[in-house]
């Protein structure tokens, strides 16, 4: 393994200041970055796709493992620290600079790959959603490793009947497995975070047969919109959507979070 310097001495040396706009905290313990680079599994010659790598902790922890990595980052200042890690790990390190929100994955893999984030909480909603919705499933990537403000974490990961449960859990669930894999106390970042983080691992499953995506969309969207009140009067103006409870037998008076990922499932099927 190449002997890399401290993270911070990077930093200080690079002048990469923690930037509030750019949702910038940042991991510094290596020990830490190697446990979660092995959430994913064995990525020994696998491609990743790192977004926001900052001054490249996560980064050196993933290439550690083995991985062959594309990282996107916005912020100019951390290439050069970037490019010096490239050069510790030769051919092992490609990085893109721009904004993940504008960048379509697929277009840089002609390979499955895995992807793996310390995300900018402003934009990781964002971008995880959009990787879980896509028509075509399975997707090119195989799992997702996603650092998450924690309260968000617990949404992706609840369970019908609780108050976390909504649509992201459905989203995050329906074709797909996701787990809560690590908690990360504020106090490992620089700087700490007002809250807590914890980091969810996602697999995609089989896709259900029959059923659209957005049209399952649509219906946690309504469902959970108006979710203190009974499906029969939040459904009441999706067309269809009243008819379809009947169909599969699910009772019109109970409300959006007591109906499992399977029963938002069957509702969406019969309206696709
Ligand atoms: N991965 C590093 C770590 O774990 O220490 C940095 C994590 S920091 C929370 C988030 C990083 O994402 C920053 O480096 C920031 O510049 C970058 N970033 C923010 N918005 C981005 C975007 N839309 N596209 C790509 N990178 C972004």
């Amino acid at each position: 393994m190449p002997d890399l310097p401290p993270l911070r001495e990077v930093i200080a040396r690079h002048g990469l200041s923690a930037s509030k706009a750019l949702g910038q905290n940042f991991l510094l313990d290596e020990q830490l970055l190697d446990r979660i680079a092995a959430i994913p599994g064995d990525l020994a010659d696998r491609a990743v796709l790192e977004v926001g790598p900052g001054p490249g902790g996560l980064t050196r922890a993933l290439l550690r493992a083995g991985a062959r990595v594309t990282a996107i980052e916005m912020d100019r200042r951390c290439l050069p620290a970037l490019a010096e890690l490239g050069e510790a790990f030769p051919g092992k390190l490609r990085v893109i600079e721009g904004d993940a929100l504008k960048t379509d994955p697929a277009t840089l893999f002609d390979e499955p790959y895995a992807i793996v984030a310390n995300l900018p909480y402003n934009v990781g909603t964002a971008l995880f959603t959009g990787w879980l919705s896509g028509e075509d499933w399975p997707p090119q990537w195989t799992s997702l490793t996603l650092m998450f403000q924690e309260e968000v974490a617990r949404r992706i990961t609840a369970q019908s009947g609780t108050a976390a449960y909504g649509r992201l859990a459905v989203l995050a669930q329906w074709r797909s497995k996701a787990r809560l894999a690590m908690k990360v106390h504020r106090s490992a970042f620089t700087p700490p975070p007002k809250v807590m983080s914890a980091i969810v691992h996602v697999v995609p499953g089989e896709m259900p047969g029959g059923v659209s995506a957005r049209v399952l969309e649509r219906v946690t969207e309504a469902a959970f919109g108006q979710r203190r009140k009974m499906l029969r009067q939040s459904l009441k103006g999706l067309p269809g959507a009243l008819d379809a409870l009947e169909r599969v037998g699910i009772d019109p008076q109970r409300r959006a979070e007591t109906l499992s990922v399977d029963e938002f499932v069957e509702v969406a099927r019969v309206l696709s």
